[in-house]
């Protein structure tokens, strides 16, 4: 038996049954290397949940609840579980349980809905960290005794096509610190934050798969799959692989194994269940993921690109800003104006009638423009570029809806002064 184990389960429809009967198949291949007992959190992705906009990218209710019923049925001494999460877009976390229906949860198993935005943090401190010394995580994140991490199967222009478990762990830190470093040093950071959450189970919804285009309005399709594992390294090489991806070709993925977090190839898992590789392979063979230069995506914009390159960073989050208009309002595209954007430090001087420049670096550049627009920041957050986008060249992203605006510039600031008092001692 090899000491790294993915189970791959086949399964057809976001059913709780099933899902169910899955995790049971794939817990008798003794995929546990420890018991699930006392604390346990469970870690999902909810980056955004929207019935709207953001329909694809999340981790299923559904999926949890199969979770739920496992840690209920094969937990030891279990004191109490946790849902722990931290949204994107400067948008509040409560309000991505809401959209991903986890609320009904809370009664149905007794689990608490956790916001680390709103809740008490600790101080994790990091040995091996390359990129950082500390990190701020949940309460409940540092006091588990088991994590459970719930991954959506799918893709992000960010991190080199792939997101996955290790990808994960953005989300167990807040917006300050996940924007630090988020630039070229992504796969680094990402891989840091692994000694204060390794997950000591993995079990991602890839019932339907979310790619291509911006990670929160990205479309989806189905794969039938659920792929359980202990390891986030080797599951993540087992899930690239089924997206028909070279793990090798995955910084993060790469980082991790070399630290020896886990396996560094595919020969050192053992691939268990009844859903085979080749198969997620052929339904993503003809499939566009829309990992290209931004510099090369097709619109009236004149991109000019300069150094560093940050995938995780300025070109990244731009080139998934224009992917979300594309998600979602492609017509869109075909009216943007005339304007240069400069991302990095570009070296030819760029005479423009309109620039914008993305991002710290973009100010070491020679433009000279009659209207110029500066987004700051290394890098700036998703948020402002929608807001500058928005009231500077009146494109308006479809996240600009009034529920979502009041959502994030009303109640997300209330969430962190109420999450700066429970830090206080105040709750
Ligand atoms: S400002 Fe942008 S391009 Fe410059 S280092 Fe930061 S993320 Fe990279």
């Amino acid at each position: 038996m090899k000491k790294y184990r993915v189970y791959l389960g086949a399964c057809d429809s976001y059913d709780a049954d099933k899902i169910t009967a899955v995790l049971e198949k794939a817990l008798q291949e003794k995929i546990l290397t420890k018991p699930i007992s006392g604390k346990v959190v469970i870690k999902p992705n909810l980056v955004m949940a929207h019935a709207k906009v953001a329909t694809e990218g999340y981790t299923r209710k559904e999926v949890v609840e199969g979770i739920l019923r496992i840690v209920q049925k094969h937990g030891q001494d279990v004191e109490k579980i946790d849902i722990v999460e931290k949204s994107g877009l400067g948008i509040t976390t409560a309000g991505q349980f809401r959209g991903a229906g986890y609320r009904p949860l809370k009664k149905k198993y007794g689990v608490k809905l956790r916001a680390m935005e709103e809740r008490r943090r600790r101080i994790a401190v990091l040995e091996k960290g390359k990129i950082h010394r500390h990190i701020s995580i949940a309460a409940e994140m540092a006091e588990r005794d088991f994590l459970i991490f719930a991954p959506k199967l799918k893709t992000n222009v960010l991190t080199f096509a792939y997101s996955g478990a290790l990808k994960l762990n953005i989300g167990t830190i807040d917006s300050k610190e996940r924007l630090d470093n988020h630039n070229c040093h992504l796969p680094a950071k990402i891989v840091d934050i692994l000694e204060a959450a390794n997950p000591d189970l993995i079990v991602t919804d890839g019932i339907r798969f979310a790619f291509g285009g911006c990670q929160m309005t990205q479309p989806g399709a189905d794969m039938g799959v659920i792929a359980v594992s202990n390891n986030a390294v080797a599951h993540d090489i087992v899930c690239a692989h089924l997206l028909g991806l070279d793990p090798d070709e995955i910084v993060h993925i790469r980082e991790a194994a070399s630290r020896d977090y886990g396996p560094s190839s595919i020969d050192e898992i053992e691939i268990l269940g009844d859903f085979p590789i080749k198969k997620g392979r052929k339904i993503c063979k003809k499939l566009d993921f829309g990992f290209i230069p931004v510099e090369k995506f097709p619109c009236k914009f004149k991109i000019h690109v300069g150094v560093p390159y940050c995938y995780g960073g300025c070109q990244g989050i731009f080139l998934d800003w224009l992917h979300m208009i594309k998600d979602k309002k492609p017509r869109l595209l075909k009216k943007f104006p005339k304007i240069d954007v400069i991302i990095g430090k570009v070296k030819k001087p760029i005479v423009a009638k309109k620039a914008l420049l993305i991002g710290d670096c973009a100010t070491a550049s020679q433009v000279g423009a009659k209207k110029t627009v500066i987004i700051k920041g290394c890098p700036p957050s998703h948020k402002m570029i929608v807001w500058k986008m928005m009231t500077r060249f009146r494109l308006l992203a479809p996240m600009v809806r009034v529920s979502l605006i009041f959502d994030g510039f009303v109640l997300y600031p209330l969430k962190k002064i109420k999450g700066w008092f429970a830090n206080l001692g105040y709750s």
